[in-house]
């Protein structure tokens, strides 16, 4: 820690290196990796979301395959569609866009994506092969919080690591992937008590409620690597809706060691690791 306070997580910066480095591995085995996408439904802001996703994968050479099914279509047309892409060999990368029509169980959707196929790794086989330390395709928020904290150099063996927020997707796969680094982790939800006793504690301490300011600087371990993983949509100055963390920001900046930003932390890095499994899935013998 600086008097300046704690040094910044550049999740920018990080997933602009990481994805020279996919495109530099992909360059120098001669291939381009690709990822075929399911829409359903009509939505304007899924469909730019999707068009952004393409230039992405465009520009670290993945190819960008978007399977439009329409609004109406039922569990039968979207299980349908992932059964055959689960069986094209040139298929080697699958993600679905979500939110699905509604009466579709999305979770049985994503269940039936082949794992070694499952680069956003929302199949629970995935996790399940994590958890064996078995090759396996994690989710893309709980790789880029590890990679941020690795960033840190702090030593996970024998550290101490709380988790705030333990969803399925988020807190739970990071605190896997922590426990395989052999570090002692706690994990905190909506019911822990005294959260503040725990959290203190913490070398390293995930954000990852969706609680916008949950972590204040009295929270906090002093020269802690803190990674804000909320994402919260609040009004800002002047009534203007403004993305805000998990973390309030300037106060635990004093105390912390490190800390990642929102926006511009996390969310940049999730993106690089969808790409990075992309790059695993096409590259895997
Ligand atoms: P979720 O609602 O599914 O789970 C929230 C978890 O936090 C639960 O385990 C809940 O018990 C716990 N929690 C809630 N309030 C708490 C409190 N006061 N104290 C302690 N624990 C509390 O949310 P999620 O999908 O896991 O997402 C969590 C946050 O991460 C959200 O802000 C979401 O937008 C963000 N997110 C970010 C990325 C990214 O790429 N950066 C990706 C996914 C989610």
């Amino acid at each position: 820690m600086t008097s300046a306070g704690a040094v910044l997580i550049d999740g920018k910066a990080l997933s602009e290196s990481t994805r020279s480095t996919l495109a530099e591995r992909l360059r120098a085995a001669g291939r381009r990796a690709r990822l075929d996408a399911i829409l359903v439904g009509d939505d304007k802001a899924a469909a730019i979301y999707a068009e952004n996703q393409a230039r992405t994968c465009a520009a670290v050479g993945i190819d960008y395959v978007l399977h439009r099914l329409p609004a109406g279509a039922r569990f039968d047309d979207i299980a349908g569609r992932v059964l055959l892409l689960n069986a094209a060999d040139d298929v080697r990368a699958i993600m679905l866009h979500l939110p699905l029509p509604e009466g579709v169980d999305t979770e049985r959707v994503q269940s039936l994506i082949a794992p070694e196929k499952d680069v956003e790794g929302v199949n629970p086989a995935n996790i399940g092969n994590a958890v064996y330390g078995r090759r396996s395709l994690v989710p893309c928020t709980a790789l880029a919080t590890l990679e941020m904290i690795e960033w840190t150099r702090t030593p996970l063996r024998g550290a101490r690591c709380v988790i705030v927020g333990a969803s399925n997707i988020v807190g739970k796969p990071i605190a896997v992937l922590l426990m395989r680094a052999e570090a002692t982790v706690i994990s905190c939800n909506k019911y822990t008590k005294d959260l503040a006793s725990l959290t203190r504690t913490a070398d390293v301490l995930v954000a990852a409620a969706g609680v916008p300011g949950l972590i204040t600087a009295e929270m906090v371990k002093p020269g802690a690597a803190v990674v804000d993983v909320g994402i919260n949509r609040v009004p800002g100055a002047g009534g203007k809706m403004v993305t805000v963390g998990d973390v309030a920001f300037d106060d635990v900046r004093r105390v912390a060691g490190f800390l990642s930003p929102v926006p511009g932390g996390v969310g940049p890095m999730t993106v690089a690791m969808l790409l990075r499994n992309c790059v695993d899935a096409a590259l895997r013998v």
